[in-house]
C-alpha cells in the first residue's frame, strides 16, 4: 500500500482491542478494559484479511473466555459502507460508541448486540461513514475572523469590491476600520485600465471611503490592498521605503498604488492591530471566543473533526487552553507555535507543549516558519526567475539562518518543525536545514515538516523519503492555482516541479493533505476531489499523471494528517479504540463517477462520540 503510513504505524493500534464492560463493583457506570494482548491481535488479523471475518466476532469470543459480556454502546452508527482505513477490517456496515470512542466496528450483525435502551441508533441508510477529516494545514481563527470581516472570495470583478466597501462604509462610523478578505485578481473577469502588475490603483476606493481606513487581504494571505486613509494612518508616502521582505507596490510615477506585497502589508495591519489592542480585554476575549467557535461552526459543516492551524502566538494558545479547561473547544486543535522570536521560544517551549490536552482537544508540539511567499503573489522563491517576471525569483519572507536557529531549538526541545516553503529554492533550502539539523542522527522520526512543499525540483523529490520529511500539502491549491502556475513557471517546470503529490507518494514520501483555510474553502470533499482529479475550474485537466488514486486522497486526509501530528493511535481510522471522530456523507465518494465527487454533501460529524452536526433541510 502506497502513500501511507499504515504500513508500518496501523500495526501497533491492532494491538490495541479496546472493548468496552460494566464494572462489577458497587461503582456505576463503565470501565473501559484494554487488552494488549499480541497473541490475540495475531490470531485476529489472519482472519481479518480473509474476507468479511469481523474482528468482532472474534473479540466476543475473547471476552466470553474472560468471563465477560459485551456492553451497551451510547451511538450505533449502523447500515452504512464504513470505509474504515484500517487494513485489519477495510470495510464495515457498523460502528459502535461508548464515551468519545470506538468500542467496535463490524457488519449490522456483529454490532446489534450493543444497542441496548439507551442506545442512539443511527441508521445510515447506506450512505458513506468515514474517519472524521483532518484538516492539515490552515489558519484557525482566521477563518474565524473571516466569517466576521467582508467576504470577497466570490468577487468578480474591482468595481464589485469598490460596491462592498461602499456599502460597508455607509454603515461604519466614521474612522471605524473596515476589513476584508479573499479577493483575487485572477478570479475577475477584467481588470481595469491604468492597473498596475494586474490590480487597480486605490483612487475608486479610496473615494469612496475617505474617512475609513481599508484592507482588504488577498486570498493568497500574501498581500493586502490598503486605501488612502490606511496609508496614510500607516504613514504609507512616496519616500517610504520598502519593509524587508515585502514590497509597497507603486506606479510609474512612483506612487504606492494600494497594493502590499508580503511583508508590506504589515504596515497598515500593525496600525490595525494598535487599535484593536486599544480595545477592552473582554472586548478582545470575546472576539476571540466568536472566532474559535465561527471557525468551529465551519469546520464540523464540513467534516472536520481536527484542525492543524499553522501558527498561532503564545498569547492564542493560552486562550485556546483556557477554552479547553472549560470544554468550549468546538474541534480537536493541533496548533503549531508561530510569532515568537528564537529567544521567546527557547524560553517558553517546553511549558507549552501540550499532548492531547483537556481530553484530546489541544496538542502544541510544534513550530511554524515560513521561508518564502505565495507563487500567485510573485512570492515564492525560486531557482530561477519568474517566466511572466525575469527580473524576480521570488523574495525570502523570514531569513533562513534564523529559521536554521529555530531548527536547533526544535531540535534540542523535541519539537516538529514545519516551514512554509513554496518556490523550488525555498524548498531545497528548507530540506537542507533540515538536513543539516538532523546530522548523522537522521530525523526521520521527528517527522518535521514542509508545509505545502508546492514547487520542487526534481532533484529534492527523493529527499523527503530520504530524510523522512513529510510534504504537508493542499490538493485544492493545484486546481485553483493552476490557470497562473504555467504563467509563473512556464510549461516545463510546471509539469516536472509542480504539486507532485504521484512522485512523491512513488518515491515513498508521507503526504498530508489541507485547504489552507480561509485561503481556500475548508471542504475536505473539494480538496479530495481536487487530489483525485485535478482539473482546474475550467474543467482543463492539470497534470493528471500527478493524480492521486481515491483510496490515497482518503488516507491524505485521515491516518497520514494522523500521522503528521504523532496522533496515528487515536485518530486517523475508524479502529476499536480510537476517538469516535466520524462524519456521514450522502455519496460514496469512492465509487461516484469524477465528476460527482465535489457535489458530495457532509450529512453528519460525530466528534469524541457527540453528534455535533447535522445538515438540515432538503437533500
Ligand atoms: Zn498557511
Amino acid at each position: 500500500m502506497a502513500g501511507g503510513p499504515a504500513a508500518t504505524h496501523l500495526v501497533p493500534s491492532q494491538a490495541h482491542i479496546t472493548v468496552a464492560s460494566r464494572s462489577t463493583g458497587a461503582l456505576e457506570g463503565t470501565v473501559f478494559v484494554r487488552m494488549l494482548a499480541r497473541g490475540l491481535s495475531l490470531w485476529l488479523r489472519p482472519a481479518a484479511r480473509s474476507g468479511r471475518a469481523s474482528a468482532v466476532a472474534f473479540l466476543l469470543l475473547a471476552l466470553a473466555a474472560c468471563g465477560e459480556s459485551a456492553d451497551v454502546a451510547d451511538l450505533v452508527l449502523t447500515n452504512g459502507k464504513v470505509v474504515t482505513v484500517d487494513e485489519a477490517l477495510p470495510e464495515a456496515e457498523a460502528v459502535a460508541v461508548r464515551g468519545d470512542r470506538i468500542v467496535a466496528v463490524g457488519s449490522a450483525a456483529d454490532i446489534e448486540p450493543f444497542i441496548g435502551e439507551g442506545t442512539r441508533v443511527v441508521d445510515l441508510e447506506g450512505r458513506l461513514l468515514l474517519p472524521g477529516f483532518i484538516e492539515g494545514h490552515g489558519h484557525y481563527t482566521s477563518l474565524g475572523r473571516a466569517k466576521m470581516i467582508l467576504d470577497l472570495t466570490q468577487v468578480t470583478s474591482w468595481d464589485e469590491i469598490v460596491e462592498v466597501v461602499a456599502a460597508a462604509v455607509a454603515e461604519a462610523e466614521p474612522g471605524q476600520w473596515i476589513q476584508g478578505r479573499g479577493w483575487h485578481q485572477e478570479k475577475w473577469t477584467s481588470v481595469p485600465p491604468g492597473s498596475v502588475d494586474g490590480v487597480p490603483t486605490h483612487h475608486t476606493l479610496s473615494a469612496v471611503s475617505p474617512d475609513n481606513p481599508v484592507i482588504l487581504g488577498h486570498a493568497s494571505g500574501h498581500a493586502a490592498f490598503a486605501n488612502a486613509k490606511a496609508m496614510e494612518l500607516a504613514g504609507i508616502d512616496d519616500d517610504t521605503p520598502d519593509p524587508p521582505g515585502g514590497t509597497i507596490v507603486r506606479d510609474a510615477q512612483g506612487h504606492a498604488t494600494g497594493l502590499l506585497r508580503e511583508n508590506a502589508d504589515a504596515l497598515v495591519y500593525s496600525v490595525l492591530e494598535e487599535a484593536q489592542a486599544a480595545r477592552s480585554e473582554e472586548e478582545r476575549w470575546a472576539e476571540f471566543v466568536r472566532q474559535v467557535e465561527l471557525a468551529g461552526e465551519e469546520a464540523l459543516a464540513n467534516g472536520v473533526t481536527t484542525f492543524h492551524d499553522a501558527g498561532a502566538s503564545f498569547e492564542t494558545i493560552d486562550g485556546f487552553k483556557r477554552l479547553a479547561d472549560e470544554g468550549r473547544l468546538p474541534v480537536r486543535l493541533y496548533v503549531m507555535v508561530r510569532f515568537q522570536t528564537n529567544d521567546e521560544m527557547r524560553q517558553h517551549l517546553p511549558e507549552y507543549r501540550m499532548i492531547g490536552y483537556g481530553g484530546n482537544f489541544l496538542t502544541v508540539r510544534s513550530i511554524k516558519r515560513q521561508i518564502d511567499g505565495a507563487l500567485g503573489s510573485h512570492g515564492a522563491w525560486l531557482l530561477e526567475p519568474y517566466a511572466d517576471m525575469p527580473s524576480s525569483v521570488g523574495l525570502t519572507v523570514e531569513a533562513p539562518a534564523d529559521i536554521e536557529e529555530t531548527a536547533r531549538i526544535a531540535w534540542e526541545l523535541g519539537y516538529q518543525l514545519n516551514t512554509h516553503a513554496i518556490g523550488d529554492r525555498a524548498n531545497r533550502e528548507v530540506l537542507d536545514i533540515y538536513e543539516r539539523t538532523f546530522g548523522e542522527e537522521g530525523g526521520a522520526d521527528r517527522r518535521w515538516r514542509i508545509e505545502h512543499a508546492q514547487h520542487l525540483h526534481p532533484d529534492d523529490i527523493p529527499r523527503f523519503a530520504e530524510l523522512g520529511v513529510i510534504a504537508s500539502m493542499q490538493g485544492i491549491h493545484a486546481t485553483s492555482d493552476a490557470p497562473w502556475v504555467f504563467e509563473r513557471l512556464g510549461p516545463e517546470r510546471a509539469r516536472s516541479g509542480a504539486y507532485m503529490w504521484r512522485s512523491l507518494i512513488d518515491s515513498g514520501a508521507i503526504i498530508g493533505n489541507g485547504t489552507d483555510t480561509p485561503v481556500e474553502h475548508i471542504s475536505p470533499i473539494a480538496s479530495f476531489a481536487a487530489s483525485v482529479v485535478r482539473k482546474d475550474r475550467n474543467g482543463n485537466a492539470f497534470f493528471p499523471e500527478q493524480r492521486m488514486t481515491r483510496e490515497e486522497a482518503l488516507r491524505s486526509y485521515t491516518i497520514n494528517n494522523a500521522y503528521m501530528a504523532f496522533e496515528e493511535d487515536i485518530k486517523g481510522s475508524i479502529t476499536p479504540g480510537k476517538l469516535a471522530d466520524l462524519v456521514v456523507l450522502d455519496r460514496d465518494i469512492m465509487t461516484v463517477s469524477e465528476d460527482e465527487i465535489d457535489d458530495a454533501q457532509v450529512v453528519m460529524t460525530v466528534l469524541g462520540g457527540q453528534i455535533r452536526y447535522e445538515r438540515t433541510g432538503g437533500e
